[in-house]
């Protein structure tokens, strides 16, 4: 599950929770670790994520990590593999310069890598797509910083509880998927055996 999609659909569902959220939101400001973990903790009670969830965009910092850490403890799971996805930072730039985001649903494209079917406008409802402000180039790069002061922490945390893969995130999608499941795979393989 993606953190943002996540936030917008409490936020869109009108729940209390989501309620709390937009008002960080409206403001600008980031939504607190503890609604945003409240928010996990009922999303992975759902008997869809009976089998396993992936996250996507949590935890960002060694201190989300470490809640995390006991709130899956106490739900009786456990956080069975990371995976690092390694890119260079000219490409990330790159990539993160050519996205659009659809204002309605929120889904992503890419100008190169995932262009929709009509140029400039979403697959799903046909709005126009934007440039968010988080992805032109000058944000990227102020982004990328605060990633290697605040999120590259979180690997090492991860590193020291043994599930973390590194996989090469370069090339196309498809290259890289393949990648991941693979890693996956291998991780889960080793798991059950801890
Ligand atoms: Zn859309």
């Amino acid at each position: 599950m993606a953190t943002g999609d996540l936030l917008r659909n409490e936020v869109r569902a009108g729940t209390e929770l989501g309620r709390r959220a937009k008002v960080y939101m409206d403001r600008g400001e980031l939504v607190p670790d503890a609604v945003m973990l409240e928010l996990f903790r009922r999303r992975l009670e759902q008997p869809d994520c009976e089998r396993g969830v992936l996250l996507d965009g949590f935890p960002r910092t060694v201190a989300q990590a470490r809640e995390l850490d006991r709130m899956l403890v106490g739900l009786g799971r456990r956080m069975d593999h990371v995976v690092f996805l390694r890119v260079p930072e000219s490409v990330l730039v790159r990539r993160l310069a050519g996205r659009l985001t659809c204002p309605s649903c929120g889904r992503t494209y890419h100008v190169e890598l995932a262009p929709p079917k009509v140029n400039a406008v979403c697959d799903v409802d046909g709005t126009a797509l934007v440039q968010r402000e988080d992805d032109r180039p000058e944000t990227a790069r102020r982004r990328i910083t605060v990633y290697l002061e605040q999120t590259l922490p979180v690997l090492e945390h991860y590193r020291e509880q043994g599930v973390v893969s590194d996989v090469d995130g370069t090339g196309s999608i498809e290259e890289v998927q393949v990648r991941i499941l693979a890693a996956i795979e291998a991780g889960c393989a080793a798991g059950d055996q801890r």
